[in-house]
């Protein structure tokens, strides 16, 4: 009975020394176990971790609730203040519940978007544009040295959203100097979006963390800016899905540079590449 076996409960095979078929056998059995049992191990995690997430905002709009229904009726700042709260508690809720459900429907998006292909050169100079009219206080630059369309296989909304996530970070995690820079270059096989900021920075070992789920340097300041920490493990996700690759240097107080690499689509070559790290 396929449904009820417990991978954890199920044992390892010895492995024997041969070089045989045997041998082979229980080596795949072996390796298909662990990847089960890491698997169940991360939908565990993965309920744990959002269980923690929902209770902070549930506890904050049950005392509004409890305040509200003790005083509230009868002193209209209390009201005011409940409700203004919990609302916002609300909001947030609605934020996390999306985020996680972009961050489940992340993996393997290509699979239903086989033939969508993005001008990124098109969409990131739209993005540059949309956040120069959201933040007026801020200095945006665009560094595009692309003289034309620059086509990637992906699906646009997701190209659209991994950008959005870098460009929100980097206004948010910003300091006083409030200035990022964008820039997208190419190479025949490869193009280049760059994400650079000179905020806060991220120290060495928090670097290492950034792209985990619900991972946050500072919790509570990251809440304040309404921040899940979902956003970097969502883009890395996407990135990853369409064959892309994603990385981050940041010195602490200075600033922090996203940078990501996606293959450029050829209509006219059939063999696709992927990105390496030396190019372009
Ligand atoms: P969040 O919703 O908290 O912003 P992210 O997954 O997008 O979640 O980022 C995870 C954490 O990484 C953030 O909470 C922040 O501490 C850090 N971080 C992300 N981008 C930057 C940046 N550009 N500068 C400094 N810190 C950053």
């Amino acid at each position: 009975d396929v449904i009820n076996v417990q991978p954890q409960a199920a044992k390892r095979i010895p492995m024997t020394r041969g070089n045989d078929e045997f041998s082979d056998l229980t080596q795949l059995f072996n390796d298909m176990l662990d990847r089960m049992q890491r698997y169940i191990e991360q939908q565990e995690e993965f309920v744990e971790d959002v269980s923690h997430e929902l209770r902070t905002p549930v506890a904050i709009i049950e005392g509004h609730l409890t305040m509200l229904n003790r005083w509230g009726k009868d002193d209209p700042e209390i009201l005011n203040e409940s409700i203004g709260a919990s609302l916002q508690e609300i909001t947030r809720m609605k934020s996390l519940v999306q985020e996680m459900l972009d961050l489940s429907r992340a993996e393997q998006v290509e699979v239903h978007y086989p033939n969508a292909t993005t001008d990124v050169k098109a969409v990131t100079n739209q993005v540059f544009n949309n956040f120069k009219l959201i933040h007026p206080e801020f200095t945006f630059t665009l560094d595009d040295d692309l003289r034309e369309a620059t086509l990637v296989k992906i699906f646009h909304d997701h190209f659209e959203q991994i950008l959005i996530i870098l460009m929100d970070n980097a206004v948010k995690y910003s300091q006083k100097r409030q200035e990022v820079h964008l820039s997208i270059s190419r190479s025949e096989r490869n193009v280049e979006i760059a994400v650079q900021d000179f905020g806060e920075g991220i120290s060495e070992e928090d670097l290492k963390r950034v792209f985990n789920r619900f991972y946050r340097v500072d919790k509570a300041r990251s809440r304040d800016k309404g921040g899940n920490g979902l956003g970097l493990s969502i883009a890395q996700r996407l990135v990853d899905s369409y064959h892309g690759s994603i990385s981050v240097d940041s010195v602490l107080g200075n600033g922090t540079s996203f940078r990501m690499l996606f293959p450029v689509y050829h209509p006219e070559a059939t063999e696709e590449t992927t990105p390496t790290e030396q190019t372009p």
